[in-house]
């Protein structure tokens, strides 16, 4: 029995995480069709179902049926789409890897400008929008207000208004594939791998169809996970309030401490105590909550648990190196 020959590498592996995107999956395939027929560059597309619950399964079957160059790997349960991303990177082939979302909020027709810079020698070559004038205010405020504190804060250099839509080379996929972290921010880790590097400015257009996969609070998670894979600075802000509050304590008590020597004794004072008191214990929560929200990244980190589980793939036969890591 002989080995099958090696499957040739595409120039281009695409990388497309959908969950529950039964509404958009015909466009967005229509869409890259043509854009990608008009590069002329061999191609793959990986498709990473994400446990969705709609029809997305048999569509992506259905679509790699018809067109090989569509493989699909289909996760166990819903992982989040930085996991399913992660396991699209893992699988894909191509010598520049171009993840890009399922409701063409990343318009494909900017793949030949990645294209051109990558041949001039940049290794990743990102997108940035230049105007977020298709997000709600309250979005484009807490946006705003989440990269203003996390540039100030993290000791990597994260681009601000830059999303996963980014070409990648081989070697700078091949590195980020070393970071096997479970709590995963992949903006964070794109900057953390370094390499060569240019954005050009694009306009978010709105989702093609279906709805939106996250609400306010999986953003603030998503917050979180941010601030606290590249910044230990809360830990040290928890620390030094610490101190302060214990300076302002020390004071206020050697100034009743003159006041008795020099007024007498005098009792007033339960509400000035019970708001200190409260004040104090909700500091120390709070202090306790930052030291938890790490301690917690800690404990899931420890349980070395791989970071997703492939149910079967269709069209990707090797299984890849780093699925278990
Ligand atoms: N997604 C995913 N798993 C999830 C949530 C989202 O794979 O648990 C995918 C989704 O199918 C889409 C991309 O992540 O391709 C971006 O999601 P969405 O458009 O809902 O986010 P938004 O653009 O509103 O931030
Ligand atoms: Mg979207």
């Amino acid at each position: 029995m002989t080995d099958p020959a090696p499957l040739p590498v595409p120039t281009l592996s695409l990388v497309i995480a959908a969950y529950n995107e039964e509404d958009v999956l015909h466009i967005l395939f229509e869409r890259l069709e043509t854009v990608m027929a008009g590069l002329g560059e061999s191609y793959e597309i990986v498709c990473v179902n994400d446990g969705s619950r709609d029809r997305t399964a048999q569509i992506l079957n259905a679509a790699h049926e018809a067109d090989p160059r569509i493989k699909v790997i289909h996760l166990a349960r819903n992982f989040g789409k930085e996991l399913a991303l992660t396991a699209g990177l893992d699988f894909a082939t191509g010598k520049a890897v171009i993840p890009l979302d399922a409701d063409l909020q990343d318009p494909p027709e900017l793949i030949a400008d990645f294209l051109r810079l990558w041949r001039e020698g940049y290794d990743v070559v990102f997108a940035v929008r230049e105007a977020r004038d298709t997000d709600s205010w309250l979005k484009r405020t807490t946006a705003g207000a989440f990269y203003a504190t996390l540039g100030r804060m993290s000791n990597v250099r994260i681009p601000a208004n830059a999303g996963d839509f980014r070409l990648m080379d081989r070697r700078v996929v091949d590195a980020l594939k070393q970071l096997r972290e479970r709590n995963r921010f992949m903006k964070g880790l794109f900057s953390w791998v370094g390499f060569r590097q240019t954005s050009i400015p694009y306009r978010r257009p709105e989702r093609a169809a279906g709805k939106t996969k996250f609400n306010y609070w999986k953003l603030w998670n998503f917050a979180l996970d941010g601030i606290t894979g590249y910044s230990t600075l809360p830990l040290r802000i928890a620390g030094y309030s610490g101190l302060i509050f214990a300076l302002v304590a020390m004071i206020y008590g050697l100034f009743l401490l003159l006041r008795t020597v020099v007024l007498g004794v005098d009792l007033p004072g339960y509400a000035s105590m019970m708001v200190a008191v409260i004040f104090m214990g909700g500091v120390q929560l709070v202090v306790l909550g930052i030291i938890g929200e790490y301690l917690g990244r800690m404990y899931d980190e420890a349980k070395q648990r791989p970071l997703y589980v492939v149910d079967s793939v269709k069209g990707l036969e090797t299984p890849p190196l780093v699925a278990v890591a």
